[in-house]
């Protein structure tokens, strides 16, 4: 699902087989909140709802509640951070050859008439609509799989211990098979099979950002996390990893962060009260004061 792999686990001990079948059925539940959210929220996906709204230039457009919580959280995230963090990056990604819907392999193209900011975006929430005032992409590649970690942990909380993976992006629930709290290893940067640190965590989202994870098809120089007040990849972290209740908030406040680069990053992530490590190209080590706590 959105370009990565989503697994769902679920932990349950000498339970009964009505039991048993309820927890497949919640964890296939879980799993189905990935396929709405994009559906809403795919760039890539001509149908979506986001794609819609960027066919009807000037004009509010009525969303659904998911794509109207996600967009809101992005532009507060994108004003906060005085456009390090842009949601409409839409366009950018695709010059930079970021452009395969990744079942179809199909291919979208530039809106782009002239440079748009987040400020081009208005959500209206009492109404539920969103108007662009100019022509552009939104892009939730940065928070929406939050979004629908968040829905999915919902689902399966009744059942108390569990954990979502949407590509190394987690929400951990209870405690593991072992009855133990989650082990999440971070990967190093620059070392595909090391980790640069190990987290023991329980009852929350640990997201992480690299600039390893995904390098542009048209320039291997250049990886997926940009900056836009440059026009450029972010090069002021090698890799970002937030510790928070919600897994949007650490996806978002992740991207964010690698954005910002260290010392700002690390403001930011102290001003919403979480933890998180920023990894430097060099591999200099910046954590929040509780990181080693979890
Ligand atoms: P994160 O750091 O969490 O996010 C990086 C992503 O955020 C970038 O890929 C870009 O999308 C966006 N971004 C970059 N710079 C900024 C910035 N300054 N401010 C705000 N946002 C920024 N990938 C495909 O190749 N094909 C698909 O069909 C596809 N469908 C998807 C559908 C959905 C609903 C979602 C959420 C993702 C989808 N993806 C798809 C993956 C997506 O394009 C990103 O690669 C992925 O979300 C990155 O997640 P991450 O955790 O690795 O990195
Ligand atoms: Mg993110």
């Amino acid at each position: 699902m959105m370009g990565t792999v989503v697994t769902i686990e679920v932990i349950g001990h000498g339970e009964t087989d009505e039991r048993r079948a309820e927890r497949a059925n919640a964890a296939a539940r879980a799993i189905d909140w990935f396929q709405r959210v994009e559906d809403c929220c795919s760039r890539f996906d001509p149908c979506s709802e986001l794609r819609r709204i960027s066919e009807r230039i000037g004009a509010p457009v009525r969303v659904h509640a998911t794509t109207l919580e996600v967009v809101r959280f992005a532009l507060a995230l994108a004003d906060e951070t005085g456009g390090a963090f842009d949601p409409t990056v839409g366009d950018a990604m695709v010059e930079r050859g970021f452009d395969r819907h990744y079942r179809t392999g199909e291919a979208v193209t530039v809106t782009r008439g002239v440079p748009a900011t987040y400020r081009d975006v208005e959500v209206d929430a009492a109404n539920a609509t969103i108007t662009l005032h100019r022509q552009l992409q939104l892009d939730l590649g940065a928070v929406a799989k939050g979004f629908a970690i968040d829905l999915a942990a919902r689902e399966l909380s009744p059942f108390a211990n569990f954990a979502v993976n949407a590509g190394g992006d987690l929400f951990v629930g209870g405690h593991n098979a072992s009855g133990d709290d989650w082990s999440i290893g971070i990967r190093h940067p620059r070392d595909e099979a090391a980790v640069i640190d190990t987290l023991r965590v329980s009852n929350v989202a640990v997201c992480t950002s690299g600039d390893y994870e995904r390098r542009s098809p048209r320039d291997q120089g250049s990886h997926h996390i940009l900056d836009p007040r440059r026009g450029e990849s972010a090069s002021g972290a090698a890799s970002v990893t937030v510790i928070a209740p919600l897994a949007m908030v650490a996806d978002g406040l992740a991207t964010a962060a690698f954005v910002l680069g260290p010392e700002r990053g690390l403001e930011l992530l102290a001003r919403h009260g979480v933890e998180g490590l920023i990894v430097t190209p060099e591999l200099e080590r910046f954590a929040t004061p509780g990181w080693s706590r979890g």
